[in-house]
């Protein structure tokens, strides 16, 4: 059994055709096809006919991402909401219950809210904590879904204390994997059925592929390959082949980023101007001791969430002036991106749950790319005078 970045870089399992050590793109949409018994078939027994269904150089990723999550299977999806919602549709049963934190990606929880309608099924909405998710769930419960780490305001969900309290077999738990990276967390180990990943963040980590991903058991992989197949949300082999290319880093670029994020949150929570540092790698953070059992390194990733001092105006300004770390949405890649919580990750969530989880009009989220350290905290602290 080879180690976790020897998985990453040779996982992908295809035949080196003439030799070639890189997995090739397979750009074809249509393969040679008479009936199911004169057909080609991947591995996992599928067969590929047509690339809607089935493709070869997305199989190459699918492999890799299992093989990090330690998973028997995964599938790759156009970007991490096409794999969140292929998965709700497949896994919600009307008359049901679903059951998420109001601290999720704000664009998961607003198709929740226009799902439970359409799809007849009743959405709890409960505090980001694990005994709130665990106090929630009943006999009518058929899904639950979280983020470990939540977004923006970097709250640690004990996984653990979720999974052993579980009361059937039946709730089909999912658990958004993005923010915390198997290098992090392997959910599935821990007892969540299905893993879901935005690949656009850390995976493929350079901000230029949308992208992203579910990974679980052969059956539940498979009946999910229908649902795709059906709704047509699989990924493009050149953003899987991107995917597949960014993954090799993965362990490098999370160690890296992760302890420059520390450095910038440390920085950050000395400042006079700044009100609030949120970052679970602080000694200080309310989180940290969760985080420290929970993760499989001493890391705690490139995200730091802070207030500064001031109006809404005075953050706008703050943002203007930074000249390395730009303005936008997403994060996980390779440069330094900053946005205004309530404008981007948080847009969607009510504006009287949003204050009560503590985003602010000033709470910016910051992304910590691969730039010097040194020139990050320089250009936080210019913008900052
Ligand atoms: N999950 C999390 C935690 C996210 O932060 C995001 C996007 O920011 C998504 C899912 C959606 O991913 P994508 O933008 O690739 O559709």
């Amino acid at each position: 059994m080879v180690r976790e970045n020897t998985k990453a870089i040779h996982g992908h399992g295809m035949e080196e055709a003439y030799g070639s050590v890189i997995p090739p793109i397979y750009v074809s949409a249509v393969y040679r096809f008479l009936n199911e018994d004169h057909a080609i078939k991947s591995d996992r027994g599928l067969v590929i006919k047509y690339a809607r269904e089935e493709n070869p150089t997305l199989r190459a990723l699918e492999k890799v991402i299992a093989g990090l999550e330690e998973t028997d299977d995964s599938l790759a999806f156009a970007s991490g909401m096409a794999a969140i919602s292929t998965t709700i549709i497949k896994y919600v049963k009307p008359s049901t219950k679903v059951v998420v934190p109001i601290e999720v990606y704000s664009t998961t929880l607003q198709l929740l809210e226009e799902l439970s309608g359409k799809l007849k099924f009743k959405l709890i909405k409960v505090w980001p904590s694990a005994k709130s998710i665990v106090e929630a769930i009943d006999r009518e419960t058929s899904v639950v879904l979280l983020e470990v780490m939540t977004n923006p305001t970097l709250k640690v969900i004990d996984l653990r204390y979720v999974c052993n309290s579980l009361p059937s077999d039946n709730v089909v738990l999912i658990v958004d994997n993005t923010f915390t990276t198997p290098v992090l967390l392997k959910p599935a180990k821990l007892g969540s059925k299905l893993v879901i990943h935005s690949l656009t963040k850390y995976l493929a980590g350079h901000n230029d592929v949308i992208g992203g991903a579910v990974a679980g058991s052969f059956d539940m992989i498979k009946e999910l390959w229908d649902w795709r197949r059906m709704l047509g949300t699989l990924q493009q082999p050149f953003e899987a082949y991107l995917t597949l290319r960014g993954i090799k880093t993965l362990e490098v670029r999370f160690e890296k980023m992760s302890q420059s994020a520390l450095a910038v949150a440390e920085f950050l929570s000395e400042h006079s101007r700044i009100e609030e540092v949120m970052y679970p790698g602080l000694s200080t953070d309310p989180y940290h001791d969760i985080a420290e059992k929970l993760f499989l390194r001493k890391l705690y990733g490139a995200v730091v969430s802070f207030k500064i001092k001031g109006s809404k105006d005075e953050t706008i300004r703050f943002l203007k002036k930074l000249k390395i770390i730009k303005p936008t949405l997403s994060l996980g890649g390779t440069e330094s991106l900053i946005s205004i919580a309530s404008a981007a990750a948080a847009k969607y969530i009510p504006h009287e749950e949003r204050l009560k989880l503590g985003i602010t009009d000033n709470l910016l989220r910051l992304s910590v790319g691969l730039e010097d350290t040194n020139d990050l905290v320089e250009d936080l602290s210019q913008a900052l005078t």
